[in-house]
């Protein structure tokens, strides 16, 4: 497991100083997470693809090149940032590194983010579910983390615990090349619950390729869901 003793420290800072900026330290007042400087050094998106959130060199709002060839088994997707410092530090603390606390800190950003652009909330927010081995390795779910605040801040349900799973574990999407990513998550999701007639919000920490997100997706229409959005923290 990794878990550094200078992880083990943030923890512990986070949890004793919550006024304290989460990138450079600094002082902040009670109830803040960063410092104005850090806030304004986040990777907002500029222009993004409505159906995947991929970066777009310009404003539009039609999808882009490679939706338009092959439109991704989800409708819509947002993304709160681009994958780039210092959000990819932060989120990689969260996933990897046990710092719990930035789940509140992200999530909450994420809702800001899609309260911001006006989206209209889901019947029903679910996490990407992580496998039960990976789950037990790493001791908590990030994406289900980030779909709590998320859930909680839109006033809108959890999937039901159980209803949505990785029934196969798979290899780390980004030790991949692009041509086996598909591949890689085909059939890995098992969906159990009833979604009929449903528009269901998929959460996630960060959207590489899509496709882990399509063949949830794909799943999860095929249990009924009417529509399925994809939130994540960041796009790459
Ligand atoms: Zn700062
Ligand atoms: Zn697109």
């Amino acid at each position: 497991m990794d878990f550094s003793v200078y992880n083990r420290l943030r923890n512990i800072q986070d949890w004793l100083f919550p006024g304290n900026c989460l990138l450079c330290r600094a002082r902040l007042p009670a109830g803040a997470d960063l410092c104005p400087a850090c806030d304004t050094s986040l990777p907002r998106p500029e222009a993004t693809c409505p159906r995947c959130a991929a970066p777009l060199t310009t404003a539009s709002t039609s999808n882009c090149g490679a939706c338009q060839q092959r439109p991704p088994a989800f409708d819509a997707a947002e993304a709160a940032f681009r994958y780039a410092a210092p959000v990819d530090r932060l989120i990689q603390d969260l996933k990897y590194h046990h710092r719990l606390a930035l789940a509140r800190v992200l999530g909450g950003r994420l809702a800001e983010h899609l309260a911001a652009r006006g989206i209209a909330p889901p019947d029903v927010i679910a996490p990407i579910p992580l496998h039960a081995g990976r789950l037990r390795e790493r001791g908590y779910n990030q994406s289900l983390e980030l779909a709590r605040v998320v859930a909680q801040r839109l006033d809108v349900p959890l999937a039901a615990y159980g209803t949505v799973e990785r029934i196969r574990a798979t290899a780390s999407q980004t030790k991949l090349a692009p041509d086996a990513r598909a591949r890689n998550v085909r059939n890995a999701f098992r969906v159990t619950g009833d979604f009929t007639g449903q528009c269901v919000a998929l959460v996630d920490d960060v959207m590489t390729s899509g496709h882990t997100a399509a063949a949830l997706a794909k799943c999860l229409k095929r249990a009924g869901a009417d529509s399925v959005w994809v939130w994540v923290v960041a796009r790459a």
